[in-house]
């Protein structure tokens, strides 16, 4: 473990992302929602829970905020169409859409034929809905015929997975702030983070605690089944890229990362017992909805830290929700059953 001296003060922090573009998309700051029947019904620590789910823009969730940083270069340079592809109930891809609609630009999505993908529904349908161009193909050959087409025909292609990619974790250094703040405010010090791992969530909240000098444990559960040292390995690469655009005299290395893959089951999409537990739980206590594919599963390895007795009563813990709920129209069967 580096050692835990602030490089940073809030205000510093804020003037550094103050210095990149950035769209106005996302309804800030999303709520800190105290859970205390979902605290006593697992005889746990005090949970609170941080609403990126609630960010506004089409059903909300972490990717709007990521958007304001991420895809202002689209607009600045001029970009006319925003792209993206993966499992057919991406929730990027519905947000890519989203956004596409709101700017008045072209969107393809070129998502995968999966399990989900018919009948439409989730976000899928959304994606339909907000005028989306929707390929749904069986490989990348087929994804790369798409792009190809689309630029022989003069199109400027934005990818929103791949491209502003680092920006995504600068976003949530600024998430983190706002975070922090709430906090503050309430005089809550918790003891850990817990957040879905994809990469960019994860990297910025553990940049904005490090650079602010905040001991805390910033906990990631992948979606996907990985092995943890490459994970943790792929989070700290992340986390230099992005404390380097910030300017921050920070670096991390594996040590400084806390993942676990071993919570996601068989594989990305496909729903696991304790995702399932996670689900009816938080929607039975708290009237939270979770997603089947990426907060259900992260909401299970909390559960299952809190069982194993890794926190006292007496302290507090903040579970991200990332957002992801409209996909749980297309997983009915798998929930319910
Ligand atoms: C995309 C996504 C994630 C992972 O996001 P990162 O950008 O990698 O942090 C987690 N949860 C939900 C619901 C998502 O849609």
């Amino acid at each position: 473990m580096s050692d835990l001296k602030p490089v940073a003060t809030v205000d510093e922090l804020r003037t550094r992302l103050g210095r990149f573009s950035r769209l106005s998309l996302a309804d800030l700051p999303t709520p800190l929602l105290d859970c205390p029947r979902l605290s006593e019904a697992l005889g746990g620590p005090r949970i609170l829970v941080k609403r990126e789910d609630q960010t506004g823009m089409a059903f909300g969730g972490n990717k709007v905020r990521e958007f304001e940083y991420s895809v202002a270069p689209a607009v600045e340079e001029g970009y006319d169409v925003l792209l993206h592809g993966a499992a057919s109930q991406s929730n990027q891809s519905r947000l890519t859409a989203a956004l596409a609609a709101r700017l008045g630009l072209k969107s393809v999505m070129v998502g995968r034929k999966d399990a989900q993908s018919e009948p439409v529904n989730g976000n899928l349908l959304l994606a339909h809905l907000f005028g989306a161009e929707v390929h749904l193909v069986e490989g990348p050959e087929e994804k790369e015929a798409v792009i190809e087409r689309l630029k022989a025909e003069g199109h400027r292609v934005y990818n929103t997975s791949s491209d502003g990619y680092y920006l995504r974790g600068v976003s949530y250094v600024d998430g983190f702030l706002e975070l922090w703040g709430q906090l503050r405010e309430r005089g809550i010090r918790p003891d850990a983070l817990y957040v879905c791992s994809g990469l960019h969530t994860h990297v910025g909240l553990a940049v904005g605690a490090r650079a602010l000098g905040i001991p805390m444990r910033v906990v990631g559960v992948s979606p996907s089944p990985r092995d943890n040292a490459t994970s943790n390995a792929g989070l700290a690469g992340a986390a230099n890229e992005v404390a380097g655009l910030l300017g921050l005299k920070l670096s991390f290395s594996a040590e400084d990362f806390e993942s676990y893959g071993e919570y996601a089951g068989e594989a990305y999409g496909v729903v696991t017992p304790e995702s399932r537990e996670a689900l009816v739980l938080a929607a039975r206590t708290e009237g939270l909805v979770l997603d089947p594919v990426y907060t259900g599963k992260a909401f299970s390895g909390m559960i299952d830290h809190i069982r194993k007795g890794q926190f006292t009563k007496d302290q507090a813990v903040v579970f991200v929700h990332t957002g992801g709920t409209p996909a749980l129209f297309a997983y009915a069967d798998e929930v319910l059953s």
